[in-house]
């Protein structure tokens, strides 16, 4: 069975996270959303918060799960019995900073590979750092979240 982690910070979570969960369901039997919690991080959102809207988001993909996990994200695969973990580039700066991570992860564990999806051009400048400063600032930013969980935004 072919199980892919997708780990990241959601925080929240954007079109740009859904964008590549959607284009990896055909690729792997299980993807699961693994959603960080280091208590030496500062979030926006709660991680309850940050659960709920991702199970919102994926509640009719079957083959969609939905956890958080603490430590290291190799660590959290071997647990779960995934042997790839998913992340998506958008630019060189995500190039750099990802493969780093991926380089580092397959010298940890070298039979977990690390595959990347190519962002879809309209989701390419969504990033969640900038829609948290939407959302302190008051503006708007329903259109950066997916349309399950727009309400809240
Ligand atoms: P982290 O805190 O681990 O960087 P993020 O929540 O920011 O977590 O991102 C998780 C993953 O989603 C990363 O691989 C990131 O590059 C990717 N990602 C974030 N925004 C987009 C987007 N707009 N399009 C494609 N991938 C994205």
């Amino acid at each position: 069975m072919k199980i892919a982690l997708f780990p990241g910070s959601f925080d929240p979570f954007t079109k740009g996270h859904e964008d590549i969960i959607l284009r990896a369901i055909p690729l792997f039997d299980k993807i699961v959303i693994g959603v960080g919690n280091n208590s030496s991080k500062k979030y926006l959102f709660t991680i309850e918060q940050r659960l709920e809207w991702i199970k919102k988001t994926f509640s009719n993909q079957a083959s969609v799960e939905v956890t958080n996990y603490e430590g290291l994200t190799v660590d959290y695969c071997k647990k779960i019995n995934a042997n790839y973990i998913l992340r998506g580039l958008r630019n060189p700066v995500d190039y750099n900073y990802e493969s780093n991570i991926a380089y580092m992860n397959k010298a940890l564990e070298n039979n977990i590979e690390t595959v990347f999806l190519l962002t879809s051009p309209e989701f390419m400048a969504i990033n969640s750092t900038i829609v948290r400063d939407i959302i302190i600032h008051k503006g708007n930013a329903k259109q950066f979240v997916p349309l399950a969980i727009q309400n809240d935004f």
